[in-house]
């Protein structure tokens, strides 16, 4: 480690891809540069934003810059837990998510799937044959949106980094999923209200997982250390060590990879958002079905509880 490129204090971190040491202050600002380019895309002023806080560093760190740029964008913010029920590992989600907001002063909605829906996602994985983790960020991201459109709020923020979304299109590309690597997630979606659909923004893109930790070390954020109980997606931690590799021959490499794929399939027309209607049981958006997905699913895990009931 060198000395701060800027002031020449002592660095804490040397970002490889951009070949710069940075101090604490620094590094702060380097990072929140990063969020502010995404988010000066949109005209945030007045609208709400919606912050899925897990609890996680990715999340955590998510919030902090969300509320440090406010006064900037003039968003207004909410944040959404989602208690998911997952044993210890949710009961300390909630806990590290309402410290955070009462510290920052942010009214948070609880939405918890056990008491609003009679299963949690312990439940869900023992009835549904699917992985556990896309049982549950299907279950998620109708969460999201229902709370977002009843919040009246324009967008959900969440957490993601540039190691998630390059695992996610190396797996899809090696497994060939094509129609994954379609839906991409992208760092901004425009909201839909006709549809009941709310925007996306996922502000740290561009930020590795690495800067998001260190994000909320220098400020001091507590983040949820335990892990996932179902995480067990073996496979994707190999992808990742892939990357790992690849970053040492070539550090841009995440983010012309994604940069690629993003504009490859920007020159496609997939025709997907086209056949949006609304869903005839919960009335959110689905594509070209008449019952979305997650309804779907709802009504499978409900009639199995209540064959087991009787
Ligand atoms: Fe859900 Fe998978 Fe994350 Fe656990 S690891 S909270 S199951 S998405
Ligand atoms: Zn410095
Ligand atoms: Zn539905």
């Amino acid at each position: 480690l060198r000395n701060c490129r800027i002031c020449k204090k002592e660095a804490i971190v040397y970002i490889n891809y951009a070949n710069i040491s940075l101090c604490s202050e620094h590094f702060i600002e380097f990072y929140e540069r990063k969020i502010f380019k995404i988010l000066k895309q949109l005209d945030l002023r007045n609208k709400c934003i919606l912050v899925a806080l897990s609890g996680g560093k990715d999340s955590v760190a998510l919030l902090f810059a969300l509320y440090k740029l406010q006064a900037i964008f003039n968003y207004k913010l909410k944040v959404l837990h989602i208690d998911l029920g997952i044993g210890d590992y949710s009961k300390r989600s909630l806990e590290v998510s309402a410290k955070l907001t009462e510290k920052l002063n942010i009214p948070l909605i609880v939405f918890d799937l056990k008491k609003e829906f009679g299963w949690s996602i312990h439940d869900a994985v023992k009835i549904i044959r699917k992985p556990a983790c896309s049982i549950c960020g299907l279950v998620k991201r109708w969460v999201m949106n229902k709370v977002a459109i009843e919040n009246e709020c324009d967008y959900v923020a969440t957490g993601h980094n540039i190691d998630d979304v390059n695992t996610f299109v190396l797996k899809a590309m090696l497994t060939y999923r094509p129609e994954d690597i379609i839906r991409l997630p992208r760092p901004i979606l425009k909201p839909n209200l006709e549809v009941k659909l709310a925007g996306r923004i996922r502000p740290q893109f561009y930020a590795t997982e690495r800067e998001n930790l260190l994000y909320t070390l220098v400020n001091g954020l507590d983040t949820v250390s335990i892990e996932c109980p179902l995480a067990r997606d073996a496979k994707s931690k190999k992808y990742r060590q892939i990357w790992e590799e690849i970053d040492k021959v070539n550090p841009v490499g995440k983010i012309n990879f994604v940069n690629t794929i993003i504009k490859i399939i920007d020159k496609l027309d997939t025709g997907e958002m086209s056949d949006i209607k609304l869903c005839k049981i919960c009335g959110y958006p689905t594509y070209s079905r008449d019952i979305c997905t997650f309804c779907s699913m709802r009504m499978r895990i409900d009639s199995k509880l209540k064959n087991e009931e009787s």
